[in-house]
């Protein structure tokens, strides 16, 4: 049997008109011999206007009572547009996410699928029916045994449609949305944004939780997990859209769906340093300049970290090979002297990572890594995360000790772990897109403890509490008391949780205190081919200086760098850097 699952989102069934027409695109599909599964979003912007109502009776409502609410927005779409096959002969029949065996975690509002219970649709399928299915819901059996109607979280009825592909062993799962497919960048903020013809899953999951909301990136991790062969397409025309590549097939199993061990693989780097410089001006170019400097030198920086302290200086650490140091040194002083920045060297680094996919997603991840660390009595000297990776400097001379026991801490077997590995010759632009996030805030905590475990500490508790964390940055100065300063990037909507999750570990560090950051845009620029392209993030921070906008925080990762720049300079930010990579001419 050759499933097909195609996905139609809000605005593709927005309206009576557009429901009949995606009825006869499905009938089209059906021509051609396909056994379908469809799922489909609630119409138009009935999830937030059901959001609203529920707003205006309770500022607060409980979780399960949303649930109920938001799931019954998809239960009108595909009612309707069961009806609308019927009425042109095709039979369709009309399912819950309950009714379709989707069951999930009992976590109200942000529940991951544990499972598809496909029987139900194989027979109808095999009785020629469409099956048209709800997307963005699923059910949990309570601890008390009975079924309770669970929400995936916003956007989610594209980790539905990929699931459901992903269960049902689907040829391939295809995503009908308003946007011609996935584009250098979102379309309402860069006009001139190109369609790619392909994107891998890492680069999709690090745009997609960078604020590329044209795919959900749990959808993605699906597919990356289980290589489902992925489409993006608009709803409007038959042009083929983005193709998303990825090249593991793990099986469905006993996992869980969603749950499956998000962390694939660790390596250790060897023979890495680091170089700091403390109190640079904070002001448009330096980075630039410093970065633009080195690469103009030949020198491959990887990962790159700034914070600004008290909103006066910056310090900038980066991370080189070790054979490149002294020349990297050289550049760098010849750059700072005239800034009378202070800069610090340190070798025998090595840098320790875990991969996988939905890594930040997944708050107990991070945490757990730098507790395993911290466990060992290692101390954590650089941090830089992403989705697809997660990256600890550490002493050279700790890193075997922290590589079998974060090896053993994620049950990753010798395959699985990897010990300086060659240079992966990974095709790809050093920039494929640009995105643009300004649901974030900044949160620092001051003062804290300079030992082993702060970071871990401060990561459990946010963890506990459910709080996905980004760019976790430690500053370079260390106060006269012998502390230092974390910033964190959170969701706006995190904050408050953030407060109370943090409250009892403040209590135990005299002195500690939190202070949230001015108002935020983050831009990030992600391609696989970054890692192996000098120059590529200095010439982002010359984008931005040209423009004159202030960077206030650089966080890097292999395959994406992000800087925080003022919540008013965002869009001007995003163009900029888009024009400046060539994404408005180029076809990737
Ligand atoms: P749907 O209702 O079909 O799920 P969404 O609104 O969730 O649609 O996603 C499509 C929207 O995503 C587009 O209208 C576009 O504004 C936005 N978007 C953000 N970043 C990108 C990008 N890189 N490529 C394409 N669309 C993007
Ligand atoms: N209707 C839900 C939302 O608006 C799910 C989705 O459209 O993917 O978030
Ligand atoms: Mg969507």
């Amino acid at each position: 049997m050759a499933i097909l699952v195609q996905k139609f989102g809000g605005t593709s069934v927005g309206s009576v008109e557009r429901i009949k027409a995606v009825a006869q695109r499905i009938a089209a599909s059906r021509e051609l011999g396909h056994d379908l599964v469809i799922v489909v979003s609630a119409m138009g912007n009935t999830t937030d206007e059901l959001t609203a109502l529920a707003k205006t009776i309770s500022p607060n409502p409980p979780q399960r009572e949303m649930d109920m609410l938001l799931s019954t927005g998809e239960q009108v779409s595909i009612a309707l547009l069961s009806m609308a096959l019927n009425e042109i002969g095709i039979p369709a029949v009309s399912m819950t996410g309950a009714q379709v065996g989707i069951i999930t975690e009992s976590a109200h509002g942000r529940a991951r699928i544990l499972e598809i219970k496909t029987e139900r649709i194989k027979t109808l399928l095999e009785n020629g029916q469409v099956v048209v299915v709800a997307g963005f819901q699923g059910t949990s059996l309570s601890s008390g045994g009975t079924a309770e109607i669970t929400t995936l979280g916003r956007g989610g009825s594209d980790t539905s449609g990929v699931a459901l592909a992903a269960a049902l062993g689907a040829e391939a799962c295809e995503i009908y949305t308003d946007v011609p497919g996935v584009l250098t960048s979102d379309p309402r903020k860069v006009k001139d944004a190109q369609l790619m013809n392909e994107v891998s899953c890492d680069e999709m999951l690090e745009l997609a939780s960078l604020g590329a909301a044209v795919l959900h990136p749990r959808a993605v991790e699906i597919a990356r997990n289980y290589g489902v062969t992925l489409f993006v397409r608009s709803s409007w025309n038959e042009a083929p859209g983005t193709k998303l590549t990825s090249k593991s097939e793990r099986q469905v199993g006993h996992d869980g769906l969603e749950l499956g061990r998000p962390v694939d693989g660790v390596e250790l780097v060897e023979n890495q340093a680091v170089i700091a410089i403390s109190q640079l001006p904070d002001e448009p170019g330096i980075a630039a300049e410093l970065f633009e400097g080195l690469s103009k030198g030949g020198i491959n920086v990887d990962l790159i970290i700034q914070s600004t302290h008290e909103g006066k200086s910056n310090d900038i650490t980066f991370t080189v090979s070790e054979k490149d140091l002294a020349a990297a040194k050289m550049h760098a002083e010849a750059i700072v002297q005239s800034l009378e920045g202070k800069i610090t060297t340190e070798d025998s680094m090595s840098k320790l990572s875990i991969s996988g996919a939905g890594i930040m997603g997944r708050p107990g991840i991070a945490a757990s890594l730098f507790d395993t660390i911290s466990r060992a009595g290692i101390n954590l000297r650089l941090i830089a995360t992403s989705e697809v990776k997660v990256s600890c400097v550490i002493k050279k001379s700790l890193g075997n000790k922290a590589l079998r026991a974060v090896a053993s801490a994620f049950e990753l077997d010798d395959t699985q772990t990897l010990m300086n590995p060659e240079d992966s010759n990974i095709l790809g632009p050093e920039v494929r897109g640009v995105a643009l996030d300004i649901d974030q805030s900044q949160l620092s905590v001051l003062h804290v403890p300079d030992k082993p475990g702060t970071a871990a500490a401060l990561c459990a508790a946010m963890a506990e509490k459910g709080i996905i964390l980004d760019a976790i940055v430690q500053s370079e100065r260390v106060h006269e008391d012998n502390t230092r300063d974390i910033s964190f990037i959170l969701q706006k909507l995190s904050l408050q949780k953030a407060y109370e999750a943090l409250g009892p570990l403040l209590a135990l560090w005299p002195g500690a205190h939190l202070k949230e950051g001015p108002e935020i845009a983050r831009i990030s620029a992600v391609g696989s081919g970054m890692p192996s392209m000098p120059g590529t993030a200095g010439r982002m921070f010359r984008a931005l200086a040209n423009a004159r906008i202030n960077i206030a925080m650089i966080a890097t990762s292999e395959i994406r760098t992000s800087c925080v720049v003022p919540a008013k300079d965002g869009i001007k930010a995003l163009n900029a850097v888009h024009k400046d990579f060539n994404l408005d001419k180029v076809k990737n």
